[in-house]
């Protein structure tokens, strides 16, 4: 399989280079050459597959026998073994029209564990077989971090060093990050915001002298072994309700930040997963919701709510669907994302919307409908969600039309984000391995916002 650029300046790399390169040198995002598609024949075979053989399937189609069959397997294996739960991703129904798909099982109870267990396990193996040495530069609001540092901590040829804005992760999130205590490991906390620590790595990523002779590799989530890892689920879940005898096509409702969970269901879709409506769930931040109703994609004033993985302003994967709206048009892309530098904003046909208001629809939560959600959910189904997935549930009950089925994605556990929990009075007991955290010693470096601070301790540590 090829991957080529949105932008049309990069082409005809294989999967393993893709992976490497992260966002495309010419500014774009990788795609597959081609969506490989999946027949009604393979959808029925694939139904009766454990997580990790789903997967394997899924990543074969994309991986195209670049890593030997053996090889990938092991990589899958080993990247599922650490989740908690046996299915990997279950399914809970909380009504005739709801379901849950908890996403939250991996080792840091967050989504994110889903994709960087994998592709720790993948650079791992890349450092392994082309003998070369990957650091890892991340900047984190809070689940990212501690989902990356867990999917490399002690592997060999690997290092990691991930900033978050001190003081401002929450404090189950902070503990997650700096209890570990493995020498491949730097956490750097800095002065300001999450923007601040994203500037940084982007200034340091752009001097490209220093980018090479670290090699420096991304862990965000415009990776495109990210986006795939994270299509299992999608067909994975459909399964589980199949196998239950709920038939026809299924909804998804998504809370989405960075754009690349849904992005991942909206390709699930294109490769033949019968999928109802996407559902794009957001909060006050509602740039996409705006998007998919009006047709104008531009950021506005930020909001600070109970779900702070999807306080984005810049949807960072938004790109890879702009680019299979027109019909993967690298051209337009090209002149979209120039006028987006320009004016701050993209505006779109309207042919355009209406293909978008096929492909989604969307609702933005506001945060006390967020908090709301929670208790109702808690009360109703004795069901506690955490407030990222309290949004996905709200724009389902919304968006859900009379005879369809809601899979809502719960893309973190409750625990993690205790702050919010707490405001609507309920208690919660934590989970022992989210509880061992508080008594174990914290490892960062407070360092001041600056690039100088930042590439001093860097130097120490590479
Ligand atoms: C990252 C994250 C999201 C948003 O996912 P995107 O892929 O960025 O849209 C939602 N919820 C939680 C808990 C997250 O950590």
């Amino acid at each position: 399989m090829e991957y080529i650029s949105t932008r049309g300046k990069v082409g005809g790399i294989g999967f393993v280079d893709a992976v490497l390169m992260g966002l495309a040198d010419d500014g774009g995002l990788l795609v597959p050459k081609q969506i490989p598609q999946v027949s009604a024949d393979t959808l029925s075979l694939w139904q009766k597959l454990s997580y990790s053989e789903l997967a394997l399937e899924v990543f074969s189609l994309y991986i195209d026998g670049e890593i030997p069959r053996g090889e990938l397997k092991k990589l899958v294996n080993d990247s599922y073994a650490t989740f908690r739960d046996e299915e990997v991703t279950p399914v809970r129904r909380l009504n005739d029209k709801l379901h849950v798909l908890e996403l939250f099982h991996g080792p840091t109870f967050a989504f994110k564990d889903i994709a960087l267990q994998f592709l720790g396990n993948l650079y791992s193996y890349i450092s392994r077989e082309r003998n070369s040495i990957i650091h890892i530069l991340g900047a984190t609001s809070g689940d990212t971090g501690a989902s990356a540092i867990e999917g490399v901590r002690g592997k060999e040829g690997i290092r990691i060093c991930i900033l978050h804005p001190h003081g401002k992760v929450s404090k189950v999130q902070e503990l997650q990050m700096t209890t570990v205590d493995d020498a491949n490991v730097l956490n750097l906390s800095v002065e300001g915001n999450f923007d601040d620590c994203q500037r940084i790595i982007k200034e340091l990523f752009a001097d490209v002298e220093f980018k090479h002779r670290y090699h420096l590799r991304a862990i965000n989530s415009i990776n495109i072994a990210r986006i795939l890892a994270q299509t299992v689920y999608y067909f994975y879940a459909y399964f589980q309700l199949v196998n239950q005898g709920i038939s026809g096509k299924v909804n998804f409702s998504v809370p989405t930040g960075n754009f690349g969970d849904i992005f991942a269901g909206y390709l699930a879709k294109k490769m033949g997963l019968p999928i109802n409506k996407l559902i794009l769930a957001t909060n006050e931040n509602n740039i996409l919701e705006r998007f998919i109703n009006e047709g104008v994609y531009q950021p506005g004033e930020f909001h600070m709510t109970y779900s702070p993985s999807m306080d984005i302003q810049v949807a960072s994967n938004f790109e890879r669907y702009l680019y299979y709206l027109h019909g993967e048009d690298a051209n337009t892309v090209t002149t979209f994302m120039d006028s987006f530098k320009q004016d701050g904003k993209i505006v779109i046909a309207a042919d355009k919307l209406e293909q978008v208001k096929r492909d989604f629809v969307a609702y933005g939560v506001e945060n006390d409908e967020c908090l709301a959600t929670i208790g109702q959910s808690h009360d109703e189904y004795g069901y506690l969600l955490d407030p990222h997935t309290a949004c996905g549930v709200a724009a389902a009950e919304k968006l859900t039309d009379k005879g369809e089925v809601t899979v809502a994605l719960s893309t973190a556990h409750p625990a993690k984000f205790n702050e919010a929990i707490e405001l609507i009075q309920i208690e919660q007991t934590f989970p022992p391995q989210i509880q061992a955290l508080f008594d174990k010693p914290q490892h960062q470096i407070l360092v001041d916002g600056s690039n100088n601070a930042v590439k001093e301790q860097l130097l120490k540590f590479f």
